[in-house]
């Protein structure tokens, strides 16, 4: 008997058309091949790209098990890995082929194979994790798919955590609170000198103020619609914030408060906001492109405007970070009290997952996490 012969029971909550509520019910997994893992999940934020991905916007084969801000506990680890053992607490995150030339640079986000690795329902190889009635049912969404009770991950993307935290917490560090905090980190050279603007204020985007804020960078101004959002802003450090709807142009009232900014973060995906983006940055500064934008999104920039000032357009994803090195240090941040990503979370049973996505899509909730214990 080969290990893909062991099953394991596990429940799943299964999208099965695009807009209908996910369904909880029974499937099975198999054990981890060599350089894989079994989990038992205790806990998983629900992200942007998870919505994204079950309204087929950016489309995945259905059915298919979403999730990938899992966090759980080791139950079986494959015969090739070597730093994990049952009981192990881990948080999940994408996941990467670890050969090609970006993963060879410990830039695993841009993975030449990133789709097939994260979004093809399948291993990279075209081989499915799990089942129901011996039908094949997609899973492996971002090496994970965290909405169920149990999952196979890949050692490459399953980072071992303190077990001094409570597990839920550090779910959504996997994705959403990594891709914030990496972007101003790792991804663009801000240092207390610089100012930066931070355009949408959700768990991306205050993940990216905190960040901003722990360098020490200023002003940081927010503009977000939500007033509740907005408060939260001035309480993790932003020196202002702007209501997009109540001022007449968003570019010039930056403009006015702050003279500009040397770093742009677009967090919204919606190209006006991109373009506003631009618009708003002092000479030599940079705009980051880091929201999820529809397919087709695109927008015009002038060509002397960009020349004479040295602006620069960059696109981000999941803030550069090598998630079994940033992972760790964001909760010895959060651990130090410099990160406080805690104050975005909500916490919501894993059968009211339906009702957690409401909650993220209606923005009530910055970060719903739900429990499967
Ligand atoms: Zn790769
Ligand atoms: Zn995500």
């Amino acid at each position: 008997m080969t290990n893909d012969d062991i099953r394991h029971e596990a429940t799943a909550a299964i999208a099965r058309g695009s807009s209908d509520p996910l369904t909880f019910e029974q499937v099975t997994l198999q054990s981890p091949r060599a350089d894989e893992v079994l989990i038992k999940i205790v806990a998983s934020g629900i992200c942007h790209t998870d919505l994204v991905c079950l309204h087929q916007e950016l489309p995945v084969p259905l059915p298919i098990v979403l999730g990938h801000e899992g966090a759980g506990i080791v139950v079986e680890i494959g015969s090739a890995v070597q730093d994990l053992v049952p009981g192990d607490h881990v948080v999940l995150s994408f996941n990467s082929c670890g050969q090609c030339p970006s993963c060879d640079s410990k830039l695993p986000s841009y993975c030449y194979h990133f789709m097939a690795n994260n979004f093809s329902g399948s291993r990279s190889d075209g081989t499915g994790t799990m089942e129901q009635n011996g039908a094949a049912v997609n899973a492996n969404f971002f090496g994970q798919s965290s909405f169920a009770t149990m999952a196979i991950a890949n050692v490459r993307n399953t980072v071992k955590v303190s077990k001094e935290l409570p597990l839920e917490m550090l779910a959504p560090l996997g994705c959403g609170i990594q891709t914030g905090a990496g972007t101003v980190l790792n991804s663009l050279p801000v240092t207390e000198k610089h100012s930066l603007a931070i355009f949408g204020g959700g768990a991306v985007g205050l993940s990216a103020l905190m960040a901003a804020k722990l360098i020490g960078a200023a002003p940081l101004v927010v503009v977000e619609p939500l007033a509740d959002r907005r408060a939260l802003a001035l309480e993790l450090g932003a020196d202002h914030v702007i209501d997009p709807f109540a001022v007449e142009n968003v570019v010039e009232e930056i403009k006015k408060l702050v003279g500009g900014v040397d770093f742009s973060l677009e967090m919204t995906g919606i190209p006006a906001v991109a373009k506003q983006c631009i618009d708003v940055l002092k000479p030599l500064g940079t705009c980051a492109l880091v929201g999820a934008a529809p397919a087709d999104a695109e927008i015009s920039i002038n060509i002397m405007e960009m020349l004479v000032t040295g602006r620069k357009i960059v696109g981000i994803v999941e803030g550069d970070a090598e998630p079994r090195t940033f992972i760790p240090q964001l909760i010895k941040y959060y651990e130090e009290g410099r990160f406080p990503f805690d104050r975005l979370i909500d916490f919501f049973p894993f059968e009211s997952l339906n009702e957690a996505i409401k909650a993220q899509e209606s923005g009530q909730s910055i970060k719903p996490v739900v429990r499967m214990v």
